[in-house]
């Protein structure tokens, strides 16, 4: 629209500097009107001495070029005339026509030609009323003024609503705003944003904007949207890193729905691959945000842990991991179909080199290369034994108990992510866990485990193994989080259980071996304590958001002591 509007100017100019008044003449408007005597003398000139060319009969409709004093020059077939202007009555539209201007910053002249000065200017969408119209010029009112514009900038259809320049504006909420169909709270939902989407904004009504995201269009609140981008809250007190799940869309394309249903509103179609982030979880469907800031539900059951597979192989800057089960195979290739090279057990340190499909490359302790199922690596160190000379390793109450040990979290579900990232508390709670197994064992008891690799394991299903398997005790083994100055342990019951004293013993015993703060105990309505039949109890052991606590909780030695105190107190719980 810019380029032809200064293409006209140019073209307008070079008209005006070598033929203003031809290009003038030519522009003249007409008026029509009609003939009110009976017959009428057109003459050569406006003088009642001049010769008589012609004449016009009552009710002719002629068309007016010009006016000079009392006389009109009307159109006439060999030319123009002139006649008395008494005897003419001009038309007015009975009703006027509405027109919209179409370009920017046009000019309205005064008269019907370029040459004439320009009386005002008007903008793209401005409504006005169209008075006349001539072969190339229109003349419209605004207000309460006249004026002639080009038929080029004038359209009797309403510009589609774009406004001359994009306007953008930010998403700025607590949770997520809905992007709608319609103007009105009651509209159906298209799209869930996050806060910080940026929006194209194409118009306003009233109190919501109709914006474009992504591709889509549709309406939101305008006191949700806030021109600035919304920075970042500068406080003084480090906040605790959200917990941040990854998952990745598995089959061609996954449908994200407005409700954690299949007959939910299907708000976007996400591609294989695609990385979500997931902030909840109901009936098997999860919460998920987009990389674009899309917010809705897909199903559990079409998501990855990983990136979907492919051949590539990633390098890795060269790790070190810890085996976390015994008799893992170790094979040829990134498969469970290829040949079994060796083998590996708990606690063995590995070199990790690269990953393909799920698959690590490692160098065993051995110096043998090979394959292994990633899942059973951890980054963290899990040690050789169960701690030092000065742990308790006196446990005879434990002796044929059944005791289930609950890492929690695991796979796609990191849990509590540590200060400056460097733990994740599902990588904490699988190696304590797998410490007190070795602990609990070591003393006779049968010990289960909910997992025994960083997988994900549903938080419902966890309770419902403990019953299963009907055992004798349940440890879920967490770590905390919260503001950074937060430290110490916690055990928790379920709410009106008679498992206190497990949880009170249990207590005593990693706060007397690990020496961190006593936070004491309590009930809670937690879900793997709620739907558990089984003594259950679930312990936090210590802050990964505390920079302190968390490089003395990281440590094996830690863990030992903490594995030892647990085992201290379901011994005294048997007892
Ligand atoms: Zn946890």
């Amino acid at each position: 629209m810019k380029k032809l509007t200064s293409l006209a100017l140019v073209l307008t100019f070079i008209v005006s500097l070598f033929t203003p008044h031809a290009y003038a003449a030519k522009e003249t408007a007409y008026t029509k009107a009609k003939v009110t005597a009976s017959s009428l003398n057109v003459r050569s000139k406006p003088d009642l001495k001049s010769k008589v060319i012609g004449k016009a009969k009552k009710n002719e409709t002629v068309l007016i070029a010009s006016e000079m004093g009392k006389w009109s020059k009307i159109i006439v077939k060999k030319g123009t005339g002139w006649v008395y202007s008494q005897y003419l009555k001009k038309e007015t539209t009975p009703t006027h026509k509405v027109g919209y201007i179409t370009a920017k910053a046009v000019n309205v002249r005064k008269k019907a030609t370029t040459s004439s000065a320009v009386s005002m200017t008007l903008n793209t969408g401005d409504k006005v009323t169209i008075l006349q119209t001539t072969s190339s010029w229109t003349k419209i009112q605004k207000g309460s003024k006249v004026g002639w514009v080009s038929n080029r900038y004038v359209s009797n259809k309403a510009p589609t609503k774009k406004p001359a320049k994009k306007e953008y504006a930010y998403v700025k909420v607590s949770d997520y705003l809905t992007l709608r169909a319609k103007p009105s709270t009651r509209s159906k939902s298209l799209a869930k944003l996050k806060s910080g989407v940026k929006l194209t904004v194409l118009s306003t009504s009233g109190k919501w904007k109709y914006v474009e995201v992504n591709g889509k269009k549709g309406w939101v609140a305008a006191s949700y949207l806030s021109a600035k981008k919304p920075g970042k809250k500068t406080t003084p007190k480090p906040k605790p890193k959200p917990e941040t799940i990854i998952v990745y869309v598995g089959s061609g394309t996954l449908n994200l729905r407005d409700t954690a249903s299949t007959a939910g509103h299907v708000v976007s179609k996400l591609k294989v691959g695609d990385p979500l982030t997931v902030s909840k979880e109901k009936d098997g469907w999860l919460y998920v945000t987009t990389k674009s800031g899309e917010c809705g539900w897909v199903s559990k059951r079409y998501v990855l842990n990983t990136p979907p597979k492919t051949d590539e192989v990633k390098s890795l800057a060269t790790k070190t991991g810890y085996v976390t089960v015994n008799d893992l195979n170790v094979r040829s290739n990134a498969g469970t179909s290829y040949k079994v090279v060796t083998q590996v057990n708990q606690a063995d340190k590995v070199t990790v080199y690269s990953s393909k499909n799920g698959w690590l490359h490692i160098k065993t302790p051995k110096g043998i290369k090979g394959w292994v199922n990633k899942h059973y690596i951890s980054y963290l160190k899990i040690p050789k034994d169960d701690g030092g000379q000065h742990l308790p390793s006196n446990f005879s109450h434990l002796k044929g108990k059944t005791i289930m040990i609950d890492p929690g979290h695991g796979g796609h579900d990191s849990g509590a992510v540590g200060y400056k990232s460097v733990v994740y508390e599902k990588d904490l709670a699988l190696s304590t866990s797998i410490i007190l197994a070795r602990k609990l064992r070591a003393a006779g008891a049968k010990v289960l485990m909910t997992r025994s690799s960083d997988v994900f394991i549903e938080l419902a299903e966890r309770p419902q193994m403990s019953n299963r398997a009907h055992v004798d005790a349940f440890v879920a083994v967490h770590y905390n989080s919260g503001p950074s100055a937060g430290h110490g342990l916690e055990t928790y019951y379920q709410q009106g259980s008679k498992y206190r004293n497990m949880a009170s013993y249990i207590q005593s015993g990693i706060v007397k071996y690990t020496g961190l703060t006593n936070r004491g105990i309590g009930p809670n309505n937690l879900q793997v304590l709620r739907t558990n039949t089984r003594p259950c109890v679930l312990v936090e052991l210590g802050f990964v958001s505390n920079p302190k606590e968390v490089s003395i909780i990281k440590t094996a030695t830690y863990q030992q002591k903490a594995a030892a105190g647990i085992a201290v107190g379901l011994n005294k719980y048997f007892k």
